[in-house]
This record gives structure tokens, C-alpha cells and sequence, in this order.
């Protein structure tokens, strides 16, 4: 529902009427409501032809409900007056956004790991956790047997259809710490599959932190292995 809304611009010395497209269903209740609007604010200083965000503080009517909620709104800056018509609406987190840190290297080199583990980061970021924990293990397996792959290529059939322990057991023994943080984690990701938690004491945190530790890991071989190549060349 379309609604103009006095907006204070931090910075500026006047407020300012803007169109909002606001939701109109609660999303407490989601009982469909003109919600009541109690405060409209942007969340940079004012600067003349940049774009900003505001956030639109707004309360359910319903006496059943009235709780408070925001909805949150991209300003695109525009040539002559700012801010008269909005775009787009923006999706409002009460949790810290999560994003995928792990080294670049490892990213790159092994983009289905990377595409599991940050689908995970998403699923985590939802609030979903019983479906990132079950995420982050098959992020973990595809890292360990696409590293494993790359290490033995000739290898690769047998490493693709072992059991994720046996990989872990016979394909890294050369690297005695990075075989421990592996069958940590999977420890920990097991938990998440099973229907009987065995480790109480370690959650979805331990088994994110002994992955990023395995790729870190991972990418300084992989760095070692590129200055070995250029060593050798000069
Ligand atoms: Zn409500």
C-alpha cells in the first residue's frame, strides 16, 4: 500500500514527504492491516544526489497484536529534489549478516564446495540452523574429497566413492593437524545428520570454526604449491 510519510533526513533541517510502498500484512499476526506509522528516518546524513536507505518504524493495529516492526526502504538518489519516489524495498535482518570468509583460494579452486557453503551461510542467516548444520557436513565432505582429488588425481574414482573417514584416513596422512580439524568437523556435521546427538558439548560454531581452520590451511598448500612452480621457472 502506497503511503506518503514525513521523513526526517539526519542532517538536513526539514523533513521530507516520501512514497513508501508499505507492507500490509503484519508480520506477527499476518492479519492484513494499514499499519500505524510511528516514526520515519534515514539512515545516512543527507547528501545531495546520493542515494540512502530509511527505515519506516511501524505498529499493527489489531488490539490483539500491536507489536512493532520496520519495513526498510532503498532511496535512489535522483537529479533535481531527492528521495520524492521510492524503488525498492529492502529485507530487514535483526541478526548480523553472515558471509562466506573463507580464503579466496580455496573459494575458487573448489566452487561446488563453495556454493554448498555459502548456501549454508544463507540457510543459517534464515534462522533455518538444523538445515545449515546439515549444510555445513556436506560442505565439509566436498571439501575434503575435492582437496583429496586434487592431491591424488589418480585417485580420483576410489576417493569419490569411499566413505568420508577413509578419505580423510588415506588421502591425508601427509598433513597430520589438517586430518584432525577434518574428522573433527565431521564429528561435530555427523551430529547434525543423525537423529542421536553424540557431542552435546559442540554446535554448528566449533564445526564452522575447524573448517575455516582446514581451508586456511589448505590455501597456504595451495599458495606453497604456486611458488613452487614460479621458483622452479626462474
Ligand atoms: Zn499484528
Amino acid at each position: 500500500m502506497e503511503k506518503s510519510i514525513k521523513t526526517i533526513l539526519k542532517g538536513a533541517r526539514d523533513p521530507e514527504n516520501i512514497t513508501y510502498d508499505l507492507s500490509d500484512q503484519c508480520p506477527h499476526c499476518k492479519v492484513s492491516v494499514t499499519p500505524d506509522i510511528i516514526y520515519a528516518i534515514t539512515s545516512k546524513k543527507y547528501e545531495y544526489r546520493k542515494s540512502n536507505y530509511a527505515a519506516i518504524l511501524v505498529q499493527c493495529p489489531s488490539n490483539n497484536c500491536s507489536q512493532f516492526y520496520i519495513d526498510y526502504f532503498h532511496l535512489p538518489a535522483t537529479e533535481s529534489s531527492i528521495y520524492k519516489k521510492t524503488s525498492r524495498k529492502e529485507k530487514y535482518f535483526y541478526k548480523p549478516i553472515l558471509s562466506n570468509d573463507l580464503p579466496n583460494e580455496v573459494n575458487e579452486k573448489f566452487p561446488e564446495f563453495n556454493e554448498i557453503y555459502s548456501q549454508a551461510i544463507q540457510a543459517e542467516n534464515y534462522g533455518l540452523n538444523q538445515i545449515a548444520g546439515v549444510g555445513y557436513r556436506k560442505a565439509l565432505e566436498f571439501l575434503v574429497k575435492q582437496y583429496s582429488i586434487h592431491l591424488n588425481p589418480e585417485n580420483k574414482e576410489k576417493i569419490q566413492k569411499e566413505f568420508l573417514g577413509a578419505t580423510i584416513k588415506n588421502s591425508l596422512g601427509d598433513f597430520k593437524k589438517l586430518q584432525s580439524l577434518f574428522e573433527a568437523a565431521t564429528w561435530i556435521g555427523n551430529d547434525e545428520t543423525h537423529f542421536v546427538r553424540k557431542h552435546e558439548d559442540h554446535d554448528i560454531a566449533s564445526m564452522k570454526k575447524f573448517i575455516k581452520s582446514a581451508a586456511t590451511f589448505i590455501s597456504a598448500d595451495l599458495d606453497a604449491d604456486e611458488a613452487i612452480k614460479f621458483t622452479k621457472k626462474s
